[in-house]
């Protein structure tokens, strides 16, 4: 069955294509060849993988953001017999993101990176299949307005946010008070490091906290997973996509990631959605909302997995949650600074300059060099993005001096 577009095809465009999440949504799509075409891919530099998605899908444009690339990504697609444009640069992300033939735009590029186009998928009144949470930490108010302003519509991919959507009532953008909503709680498989003894927290390897117990992801993400920051991020994307506040979001540690979040209400009832760990659920299930398509995910068999268990979360342990919540109480521009510190971080830890403990000492650290400010232009985002990069940055090298 065709999409109730006008009963067409669906042109999609996946920022991101080769990552973890673009090759699972290029999966979902590929199920659903009568309903969904690919418009155009995007991709940093990984030419090999980019180069067979463009066999295989065929899409109208490819963004190779390293020029040289780009070139290279040109002569072989034209030597193949496929006709699809090559474009190159940071712009070109945003043209593709608004482009006429475009109707669903997956923003699954990493990090800061991943805002403009994202920005410009909302102002071009996209449906915005919301990966790259980064985006609305770091621009929050300024991002739903751009979204309302626009009549985009945006869909949450991270589990945990498309969980609580699905269990969600209707009208729950007007104030979840009002729709009877008590609060929200986001589980947290607490990541490889749930069990490790505090005093070898220090001496971990990047390749050891990339090694989720659940999920297969960027590497980003993983180390992200590994500190729970990834959980500090998603506690600020649920108060912007949800409009509340937040000591309306819980945190619940579930080390099985079979429940993939959960909505209370003032009532007592508390719905959870469950499934698998397997992105290509939410990925379908924003394709094709307010409909349903096959993703193949296995069912879920809940005698398989024979138990569920659940404990609060460890803020000695995690101190990157306890940054979380101050930074959304401090308001402003501290959560683009925490955000961008924690790439830096992060970046760092994987090259073996910093510790494991070394990411939320860096984060700290910049929260405390800048002041903040409020958000009223993205101007001022890119500003205290910027500087946080080179906050964290001095840090870091002073940190490798000391270790
Ligand atoms: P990944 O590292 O596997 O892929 C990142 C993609 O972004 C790649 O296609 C890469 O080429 C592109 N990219 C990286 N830097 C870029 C830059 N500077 N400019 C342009 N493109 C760039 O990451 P991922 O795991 O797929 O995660 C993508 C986003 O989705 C992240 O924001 C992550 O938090 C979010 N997310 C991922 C998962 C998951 O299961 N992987 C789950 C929830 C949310
Ligand atoms: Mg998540």
């Amino acid at each position: 069955m065709a999409d109730s577009i006008s009963g067409r095809s669906i042109g999609v465009t996946v920022l991101g294509a080769t990552g973890s999440i673009g090759v699972n949504t290029l999966d979902v799509i590929a199920r659903h060849p009568d309903e969904y075409h690919v418009v155009a891919l995007t991709a940093n530099q990984d030419i090999e993988r980019l180069f067979e998605q463009c066999l295989q899908h065929r899409p109208a444009y490819a963004v190779m953001i390293e020029s040289g690339k780009a070139s290279e990504l040109r002569d072989r697609l034209q030597q193949a017999g496929v006709t699809t444009e090559v474009l190159t640069g940071v712009d070109a992300l945003q043209q593709v993101a608004a482009l006429p033939e475009t109707d669903y735009v997956m923003a699954a590029i990493v990090g800061a990176a991943g805002l403009l186009p994202a920005l410009a998928a909302a102002r071009a009144g996209k449906r915005i299949l919301l990966a790259n949470k980064e985006a609305l930490v770091m621009s929050g108010q300024l991002f739903m307005n751009e979204v309302q302003a626009n009549g985009a519509e945006l869909l949450p991919i991270d589990s945990e946010h498309n969980a609580v959507f699905q269990c969600m009532p209707n009208g729950f953008d007007k104030g979840l008070e009002d729709v009877g909503v008590d609060h929200i709680v986001l589980t947290a498989s607490g990541g490889p490091f749930l069990e490790t003894p505090l005093a070898q927290l220090e001496g971990v390897t990047p390749e050891q906290a990339c090694a989720h117990p659940n999920w297969v992801m960027g590497r980003k993400i993983s180390v992200d997973s590994a500190t729970m920051m990834n959980k500090g991020l998603e506690i600020i994307e649920a108060c912007w996509l949800f409009a509340t506040e937040a000591d309306r979001v819980k945190v619940i540690l579930h080390p099985q990631s079979v429940i993939h979040s959960m909505v209370a209400y003032t009532d007592g009832s508390v719905l959870a959605q469950l499934g698998n760990p397997d992105m290509r659920t939410p990925i379908a299930h924003a394709l094709a909302w307010p409909r349903r398509v096959s993703s193949g995910v296995q069912p879920l068999d809940l005698t398989e997995v024979a138990r569920l268990d659940f404990r609060a979360p460890d803020f000695e342990r995690f101190p990157c949650l306890r940054l979380a919540y101050e930074v959304l109480a401090a308001g402003g521009t501290a959560s683009a600074i925490l955000n961008a510190a924690n790439e830096v971080a992060v970046q760092s830890f994987l090259d073996h300059e910093i510790a494991f403990t070394g990411i939320p000492r860096v984060i700290e650290y910049t929260l405390q060099q800048l002041a903040i400010e409020a958000v009223d232009s993205l101007e001022v985002v890119l500003a205290a993005d910027q500087a946080a990069r080179t906050a964290a940055r001095n840090y870091v090298e002073s940190e490798k001096i000391t270790a």
